[in-house]
Protein backbone atom coordinates (compact mmCIF):
# COMPACT_ATOMS: atom_id res chain seq x y z
CA UNK A 1 0.00 0.00 0.00
CA UNK A 2 0.86 3.48 -0.66
CA UNK A 3 2.15 5.52 1.92
CA UNK A 4 1.83 9.37 1.99
CA UNK A 5 4.53 11.28 3.80
CA UNK A 6 1.63 13.32 5.23
CA UNK A 7 -1.97 15.02 5.28
CA UNK A 8 -0.91 17.24 2.54
CA UNK A 9 0.46 14.93 0.39
CA UNK A 10 -2.78 13.03 0.40
CA UNK A 11 -5.10 16.28 0.21
CA UNK A 12 -2.71 17.13 -3.20
CA UNK A 13 -3.52 13.60 -4.91
CA UNK A 14 -6.79 13.05 -3.32
CA UNK A 15 -8.39 16.15 -3.20
CA UNK A 16 -11.16 14.62 -1.14
CA UNK A 17 -14.68 15.60 -0.95
CA UNK A 18 -15.51 13.23 1.90
CA UNK A 19 -13.97 12.78 5.67
CA UNK A 20 -10.64 10.91 5.24
CA UNK A 21 -9.17 8.99 7.97
CA UNK A 22 -4.92 8.43 8.05
CA UNK A 23 -3.07 5.87 10.27
CA UNK A 24 0.45 5.65 11.64
CA UNK A 25 0.88 2.36 12.40
CA UNK A 26 4.75 3.62 13.24
CA UNK A 27 2.70 5.48 16.16
CA UNK A 28 0.95 2.47 17.63
CA UNK A 29 4.22 0.33 17.23
CA UNK A 30 5.79 3.03 19.28
CA UNK A 31 3.08 3.09 21.52
CA UNK A 32 2.70 -0.47 22.34
CA UNK A 33 6.53 -1.58 22.75
CA UNK A 34 6.41 1.85 25.33
CA UNK A 35 4.43 -0.09 27.36
CA UNK A 36 5.66 -3.98 26.92
CA UNK A 37 8.53 -2.74 27.90
CA UNK A 38 8.12 -0.45 30.30
CA UNK A 39 4.79 -1.27 32.36
CA UNK A 40 5.85 -3.71 35.01
CA UNK A 41 3.38 -6.85 33.97
CA UNK A 42 0.98 -8.03 31.10
CA UNK A 43 0.07 -5.58 28.69
CA UNK A 44 -3.60 -5.91 26.81
CA UNK A 45 -5.13 -3.76 24.55
CA UNK A 46 -8.53 -2.69 25.53
CA UNK A 47 -10.13 -3.82 21.86
CA UNK A 48 -13.31 -1.05 21.96
CA UNK A 49 -10.85 2.05 22.04
CA UNK A 50 -10.34 0.92 17.96
CA UNK A 51 -11.52 -2.64 17.11
CA UNK A 52 -9.33 -2.01 13.45
CA UNK A 53 -7.79 -5.29 11.99
CA UNK A 54 -5.29 -3.18 11.26
CA UNK A 55 -3.95 -1.67 14.62
CA UNK A 56 -4.61 -4.76 16.13
CA UNK A 57 -1.87 -6.55 14.22
CA UNK A 58 0.43 -4.01 14.83
CA UNK A 59 -0.35 -4.14 18.29
CA UNK A 60 0.55 -7.67 17.83
CA UNK A 61 3.75 -7.53 16.26
CA UNK A 62 4.91 -5.02 18.82
CA UNK A 63 4.45 -7.60 21.39
CA UNK A 64 0.49 -7.40 22.93
CA UNK A 65 -0.66 -11.03 23.27
CA UNK A 66 -3.69 -10.04 25.55
CA UNK A 67 -6.71 -8.47 24.03
CA UNK A 68 -9.50 -7.23 27.00
CA UNK A 69 -12.53 -7.74 24.30
CA UNK A 70 -15.88 -6.73 25.15
CA UNK A 71 -18.29 -7.99 23.34
CA UNK A 72 -18.91 -10.89 21.04
CA UNK A 73 -18.15 -9.13 17.81
CA UNK A 74 -14.79 -8.00 19.35
CA UNK A 75 -14.02 -11.83 20.53
CA UNK A 76 -14.66 -12.52 16.90
CA UNK A 77 -12.91 -9.96 15.13
CA UNK A 78 -9.70 -10.34 17.53
CA UNK A 79 -10.12 -14.35 17.06
CA UNK A 80 -9.93 -13.45 12.76
CA UNK A 81 -6.98 -11.64 12.75
CA UNK A 82 -4.92 -13.09 15.68
CA UNK A 83 -5.28 -16.76 15.52
CA UNK A 84 -3.03 -16.93 18.62
CA UNK A 85 -4.06 -14.04 20.73
CA UNK A 86 -4.93 -14.46 24.25
CA UNK A 87 -8.67 -13.56 24.84
CA UNK A 88 -10.36 -11.66 27.94
CA UNK A 89 -13.84 -10.94 28.29
CA UNK A 90 -13.52 -7.90 30.72
CA UNK A 91 -17.32 -6.62 30.27
CA UNK A 92 -18.80 -7.11 33.19
CA UNK A 93 -22.66 -7.97 31.71
CA UNK A 94 -22.52 -10.82 29.31
CA UNK A 95 -24.78 -12.77 27.49
CA UNK A 96 -25.26 -16.16 28.34
CA UNK A 97 -25.07 -16.68 24.51
CA UNK A 98 -21.66 -14.73 24.30
CA UNK A 99 -19.95 -16.57 26.92
CA UNK A 100 -20.44 -19.91 25.62
CA UNK A 101 -18.98 -18.81 22.71
CA UNK A 102 -16.45 -17.05 23.61
CA UNK A 103 -15.59 -19.83 25.73
CA UNK A 104 -16.30 -22.83 23.58
CA UNK A 105 -16.11 -21.68 20.42
CA UNK A 106 -12.95 -18.92 20.75
CA UNK A 107 -10.69 -20.34 23.56
CA UNK A 108 -11.74 -17.24 26.21
CA UNK A 109 -11.10 -18.25 29.49
CA UNK A 110 -11.13 -15.24 31.34
CA UNK A 111 -14.34 -13.33 32.30
CA UNK A 112 -14.85 -10.27 34.37
CA UNK A 113 -18.04 -10.03 36.61
CA UNK A 114 -19.85 -7.82 39.15
CA UNK A 115 -22.37 -9.67 40.26
CA UNK A 116 -23.12 -13.37 41.99
CA UNK A 117 -25.95 -13.37 38.61
CA UNK A 118 -23.08 -12.97 36.78
CA UNK A 119 -20.72 -15.43 38.35
CA UNK A 120 -23.81 -17.87 38.17
CA UNK A 121 -23.85 -16.91 34.45
CA UNK A 122 -20.33 -17.75 33.17
CA UNK A 123 -20.35 -21.00 35.33
CA UNK A 124 -23.47 -22.55 33.52
CA UNK A 125 -22.33 -21.05 29.42
CA UNK A 126 -18.78 -22.66 30.68
CA UNK A 127 -20.00 -26.38 31.13
CA UNK A 128 -19.56 -28.91 28.75
CA UNK A 129 -22.44 -29.61 27.03
CA UNK A 130 -22.41 -32.80 26.58
CA UNK A 131 -21.99 -33.78 30.53
CA UNK A 132 -22.63 -31.13 31.91
CA UNK A 133 -19.61 -30.90 33.60
CA UNK A 134 -18.53 -27.87 35.12
CA UNK A 135 -15.54 -25.82 33.37
CA UNK A 136 -12.16 -26.51 35.32
CA UNK A 137 -9.93 -24.04 33.32
CA UNK A 138 -11.95 -20.58 34.62
CA UNK A 139 -9.99 -17.66 35.11
CA UNK A 140 -12.55 -14.92 37.07
CA UNK A 141 -11.64 -11.32 37.66
CA UNK A 142 -13.79 -9.70 39.73
CA UNK A 143 -14.30 -5.74 39.09
CA UNK A 144 -14.39 -3.66 41.68
CA UNK A 145 -15.89 0.49 41.55
CA UNK A 146 -13.21 2.67 41.90
CA UNK A 147 -13.30 6.52 42.05
CA UNK A 148 -13.69 8.54 38.62
CA UNK A 149 -12.57 11.82 40.62
CA UNK A 150 -8.93 11.85 38.16
CA UNK A 151 -10.34 11.30 35.12
CA UNK A 152 -12.00 12.84 32.07
CA UNK A 153 -14.47 10.61 31.56
CA UNK A 154 -16.19 8.54 34.20
CA UNK A 155 -16.56 5.17 34.58
CA UNK A 156 -17.44 5.07 38.10
CA UNK A 157 -21.38 5.02 38.29
CA UNK A 158 -21.69 2.06 35.44
CA UNK A 159 -19.87 -1.40 36.61
CA UNK A 160 -17.61 -2.86 39.77
CA UNK A 161 -19.65 -3.94 43.39
CA UNK A 162 -18.62 -1.96 46.07
CA UNK A 163 -16.66 -2.59 48.85
CA UNK A 164 -19.49 -4.31 51.10
CA UNK A 165 -20.37 -7.01 48.41
CA UNK A 166 -16.46 -7.68 47.35
CA UNK A 167 -15.50 -9.87 49.89
CA UNK A 168 -18.43 -12.66 49.25
CA UNK A 169 -18.24 -12.24 45.40
CA UNK A 170 -14.61 -13.19 45.33
CA UNK A 171 -15.17 -16.27 48.18
CA UNK A 172 -17.95 -17.38 45.58
CA UNK A 173 -15.89 -16.87 42.54
CA UNK A 174 -12.98 -18.41 44.35
CA UNK A 175 -15.00 -21.67 44.49
CA UNK A 176 -15.13 -21.86 41.00
CA UNK A 177 -11.59 -21.27 39.21
CA UNK A 178 -8.41 -22.01 40.10
CA UNK A 179 -7.20 -18.02 39.05
CA UNK A 180 -9.12 -15.13 40.64
CA UNK A 181 -8.11 -12.10 39.96
CA UNK A 182 -9.30 -8.38 41.02
CA UNK A 183 -9.72 -5.58 38.11
CA UNK A 184 -11.67 -2.10 37.91
CA UNK A 185 -11.17 1.17 35.93
CA UNK A 186 -10.14 4.44 37.23
CA UNK A 187 -11.66 6.11 34.50
CA UNK A 188 -10.63 7.48 30.83
CA UNK A 189 -7.90 9.91 30.40
CA UNK A 190 -6.97 9.91 34.12
CA UNK A 191 -5.03 13.06 34.46
CA UNK A 192 -2.93 11.60 38.09
CA UNK A 193 -0.65 8.89 39.00
CA UNK A 194 -2.59 8.74 42.21
CA UNK A 195 -5.64 8.01 40.55
CA UNK A 196 -4.46 4.42 40.59
CA UNK A 197 -3.27 4.56 44.33
CA UNK A 198 -6.90 5.37 45.76
CA UNK A 199 -8.08 2.20 43.84
CA UNK A 200 -5.45 0.29 44.72
CA UNK A 201 -6.10 1.05 48.59
CA UNK A 202 -9.79 0.11 47.53
CA UNK A 203 -8.36 -3.15 46.44
CA UNK A 204 -6.33 -3.94 49.47
CA UNK A 205 -9.30 -3.56 51.55
CA UNK A 206 -11.41 -6.02 49.53
CA UNK A 207 -8.91 -8.93 49.56
CA UNK A 208 -8.13 -8.18 53.26
CA UNK A 209 -11.50 -8.74 54.17
CA UNK A 210 -12.52 -11.39 51.78
CA UNK A 211 -8.67 -13.39 52.88
CA UNK A 212 -8.70 -15.51 49.67
CA UNK A 213 -5.94 -16.25 47.57
CA UNK A 214 -5.81 -13.56 44.71
CA UNK A 215 -3.66 -14.55 41.19
CA UNK A 216 -3.91 -11.65 39.20
CA UNK A 217 -4.71 -7.27 39.78
CA UNK A 218 -5.52 -5.51 36.61
CA UNK A 219 -5.37 -2.14 37.07
CA UNK A 220 -7.32 -1.53 33.62
CA UNK A 221 -7.38 1.38 31.53
CA UNK A 222 -7.45 5.27 32.10
CA UNK A 223 -3.57 6.12 30.66
CA UNK A 224 -3.68 9.62 29.33
CA UNK A 225 -2.97 10.53 25.84
CA UNK A 226 -2.03 13.87 25.11
CA UNK A 227 -4.30 16.47 23.63
CA UNK A 228 -4.74 20.47 23.88
CA UNK A 229 -5.45 21.35 27.41
CA UNK A 230 -4.69 18.09 28.65
CA UNK A 231 -1.32 17.22 29.10
CA UNK A 232 -0.62 14.53 31.50
CA UNK A 233 2.56 13.67 33.67
CA UNK A 234 4.78 11.13 31.73
CA UNK A 235 3.51 7.49 31.48
CA UNK A 236 6.44 6.22 33.47
CA UNK A 237 4.94 8.17 36.98
CA UNK A 238 2.04 6.19 36.42
CA UNK A 239 3.86 2.90 36.21
CA UNK A 240 6.21 3.70 39.03
CA UNK A 241 3.23 4.31 41.11
CA UNK A 242 1.11 1.65 40.45
CA UNK A 243 4.33 -0.93 40.73
CA UNK A 244 4.56 0.29 44.28
CA UNK A 245 0.94 -0.22 45.28
CA UNK A 246 1.42 -3.20 44.14
CA UNK A 247 3.73 -4.51 45.91
CA UNK A 248 2.15 -3.79 48.93
CA UNK A 249 -0.92 -6.05 48.06
CA UNK A 250 -1.63 -9.36 50.13
CA UNK A 251 -1.19 -11.42 46.95
CA UNK A 252 -0.08 -14.85 46.14
CA UNK A 253 3.71 -14.38 45.47
CA UNK A 254 3.51 -15.65 42.19
CA UNK A 255 0.30 -12.92 41.12
CA UNK A 256 0.56 -11.42 38.36
CA UNK A 257 -0.41 -7.93 37.22
CA UNK A 258 -2.66 -6.54 34.18
CA UNK A 259 -3.72 -3.39 32.32
CA UNK A 260 -5.80 -2.85 29.60
CA UNK A 261 -4.56 0.35 27.80
CA UNK A 262 -7.17 1.74 25.00
CA UNK A 263 -6.66 5.37 24.56
CA UNK A 264 -3.07 5.38 25.87
CA UNK A 265 -2.21 3.12 22.23
CA UNK A 266 -4.37 3.87 19.66
CA UNK A 267 -5.21 7.91 20.13
CA UNK A 268 -1.94 9.12 18.30
CA UNK A 269 -2.50 6.06 15.32
CA UNK A 270 -5.20 8.49 13.78
CA UNK A 271 -5.72 11.66 12.38
CA UNK A 272 -8.68 13.09 10.18
CA UNK A 273 -8.46 15.15 6.95
CA UNK A 274 -11.84 17.43 7.18
CA UNK A 275 -12.97 20.23 4.21
CA UNK A 276 -14.28 23.48 5.29
CA UNK A 277 -17.78 23.77 3.56
CA UNK A 278 -19.12 27.22 4.72
CA UNK A 279 -17.58 29.59 7.03
CA UNK A 280 -19.75 32.11 8.84
CA UNK A 281 -17.53 34.01 10.79
CA UNK A 282 -16.04 32.29 13.48
CA UNK A 283 -17.57 28.85 12.95
CA UNK A 284 -16.51 26.69 10.24
CA UNK A 285 -18.91 23.89 8.69
CA UNK A 286 -17.35 20.80 7.97
CA UNK A 287 -17.98 17.91 6.29
CA UNK A 288 -17.37 15.43 9.34
CA UNK A 289 -19.01 15.51 12.99
CA UNK A 290 -20.79 14.80 16.08
CA UNK A 291 -21.85 11.50 13.88
CA UNK A 292 -18.73 10.45 12.54
CA UNK A 293 -15.24 10.73 13.54
CA UNK A 294 -15.59 13.98 16.35
CA UNK A 295 -18.37 12.22 18.24
CA UNK A 296 -16.51 13.00 21.24
CA UNK A 297 -15.48 17.15 20.07
CA UNK A 298 -19.32 17.18 19.93
CA UNK A 299 -20.84 15.51 22.87
CA UNK A 300 -18.22 15.82 25.91
CA UNK A 301 -16.51 18.71 24.28
CA UNK A 302 -12.93 17.39 23.76
CA UNK A 303 -10.52 19.24 22.15
CA UNK A 304 -8.73 17.93 19.42
CA UNK A 305 -5.80 19.75 18.20
CA UNK A 306 -6.14 21.06 14.32
CA UNK A 307 -3.71 22.00 11.54
CA UNK A 308 -4.98 23.88 8.40
CA UNK A 309 -3.45 21.99 5.00
CA UNK A 310 -3.48 25.07 2.57
CA UNK A 311 0.13 26.27 2.40
CA UNK A 312 -0.71 29.87 1.63
CA UNK A 313 -3.16 30.74 4.55
CA UNK A 314 -1.65 33.66 6.91
CA UNK A 315 -1.41 34.06 10.64
CA UNK A 316 -2.90 34.86 12.75
CA UNK A 317 -4.77 31.79 13.90
CA UNK A 318 -8.14 33.16 15.19
CA UNK A 319 -10.29 30.80 17.30
CA UNK A 320 -13.33 28.59 15.64
CA UNK A 321 -15.98 26.72 16.29
CA UNK A 322 -17.16 23.63 14.28
CA UNK A 323 -20.75 22.69 12.62
CA UNK A 324 -20.74 18.81 11.36
CA UNK A 325 -22.85 18.09 8.36
CA UNK A 326 -26.01 16.92 9.36
CA UNK A 327 -28.96 18.89 10.43
CA UNK A 328 -28.99 18.37 14.03
CA UNK A 329 -28.06 21.55 15.88
CA UNK A 330 -26.56 19.05 18.24
CA UNK A 331 -23.99 18.75 15.78
CA UNK A 332 -21.63 21.14 16.85
CA UNK A 333 -17.97 21.56 18.19
CA UNK A 334 -17.16 24.25 20.46
CA UNK A 335 -13.86 23.46 20.67
CA UNK A 336 -12.17 26.18 20.29
CA UNK A 337 -10.28 25.00 17.33
CA UNK A 338 -7.08 27.52 16.63
CA UNK A 339 -7.00 27.87 12.52
CA UNK A 340 -5.40 31.02 10.32
CA UNK A 341 -7.86 33.51 10.39
CA UNK A 342 -7.94 33.75 6.58
CA UNK A 343 -9.25 30.27 6.50
CA UNK A 344 -12.70 29.77 3.96
CA UNK A 345 -14.65 27.09 1.92
CA UNK A 346 -12.86 24.57 -0.25
CA UNK A 347 -10.15 24.61 2.66
CA UNK A 348 -9.00 21.49 4.00
CA UNK A 349 -8.11 20.94 7.92
CA UNK A 350 -6.75 17.87 9.95
CA UNK A 351 -7.91 17.02 13.21
CA UNK A 352 -5.48 14.83 15.42
CA UNK A 353 -5.29 12.06 17.80
CA UNK A 354 -8.61 10.62 16.94
CA UNK A 355 -7.11 6.80 16.55
CA UNK A 356 -9.28 6.33 20.39
CA UNK A 357 -12.97 6.38 20.01
CA UNK A 358 -12.71 8.57 16.83
CA UNK A 359 -11.76 6.88 14.25
CA UNK A 360 -13.71 3.90 15.45
CA UNK A 361 -16.65 5.39 15.18
CA UNK A 362 -15.96 6.25 11.52
CA UNK A 363 -14.59 3.03 10.43
CA UNK A 364 -17.66 0.99 10.28
CA UNK A 365 -17.77 -0.58 13.32
CA UNK A 366 -21.11 0.66 14.47
CA UNK A 367 -23.10 1.65 10.90
CA UNK A 368 -21.49 4.71 10.42
CA UNK A 369 -19.97 3.82 6.85
CA UNK A 370 -16.65 3.38 5.94
CA UNK A 371 -14.48 6.45 5.56
CA UNK A 372 -11.20 6.25 3.07
CA UNK A 373 -8.26 5.32 4.92
CA UNK A 374 -5.01 6.33 3.87
CA UNK A 375 -0.95 5.56 5.68
CA UNK A 376 1.01 8.55 6.24
CA UNK A 377 4.63 8.22 7.71
CA UNK A 378 4.98 11.81 10.22
CA UNK A 379 4.05 12.68 13.27
CA UNK A 380 1.08 12.59 15.40
CA UNK A 381 0.48 15.94 16.15
CA UNK A 382 1.37 15.46 19.86
CA UNK A 383 3.15 12.52 21.12
CA UNK A 384 3.63 10.76 24.53
CA UNK A 385 6.13 8.45 23.12
CA UNK A 386 8.45 10.54 21.20
CA UNK A 387 10.80 11.28 24.30
CA UNK A 388 9.67 14.57 24.39
CA UNK A 389 8.22 14.37 27.66
CA UNK A 390 10.21 12.81 30.08
CA UNK A 391 10.28 15.45 32.69
CA UNK A 392 7.84 17.62 32.39
CA UNK A 393 8.39 20.51 35.09
CA UNK A 394 5.12 20.12 36.87
CA UNK A 395 5.45 16.34 37.64
CA UNK A 396 2.44 15.81 40.17
CA UNK A 397 3.52 12.68 41.43
CA UNK A 398 6.86 13.80 43.36
CA UNK A 399 5.00 15.61 46.15
CA UNK A 400 2.73 12.63 46.52
CA UNK A 401 5.89 10.52 47.22
C1 LIG B 1 -12.83 1.00 28.07
C2 LIG B 1 -12.10 0.03 28.90
C3 LIG B 1 -10.69 0.02 28.90
C4 LIG B 1 -9.85 1.05 28.16
O1 LIG B 1 -9.93 2.28 28.76
P1 LIG B 1 -8.98 3.50 28.31
O2 LIG B 1 -9.41 4.62 29.17
O3 LIG B 1 -9.25 3.72 26.87
O4 LIG B 1 -7.58 3.09 28.55
C5 LIG B 1 -10.05 -0.94 29.66
N1 LIG B 1 -10.75 -1.85 30.37
C6 LIG B 1 -12.09 -1.88 30.40
C7 LIG B 1 -12.80 -2.93 31.19
C8 LIG B 1 -12.82 -0.94 29.67
O5 LIG B 1 -14.14 -0.95 29.72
Amino acid sequence: MHIYPNAKAVVRDVAPDEPVILNRPHAAMRAARFFVEKFPGKVLYAVKANPSPELITVLWEAGVTHYDVASIAEVRLVRAALPDATLCFMHPIKTRKAIAEAYHKHGCKTFSLDTQEELEKIVEACRDPETGEAATDLRLAVRLRVSSEFSELSLAAKFGCDLLEAPALLQNARQHCDWLGVCFHVGSQAMSPFAFVQALDRTRAAIAEASVVIDMVDVGGGFPSIYPGMEPPPLEDYFQIIHQHYYALPIAYNAELWCEPGRALSAEYSSLIVQVEKRRGDELYINDGAYGALYDAAHVGWKFPVRALEDELRDPEMDFAFYGPTCDDADYMAGPFPLPSDIQAGDYIEVGMIGAYGAAMKTGFNGFGNAEQYIVADEPMASLYDGSRQRPEADNVVSLR
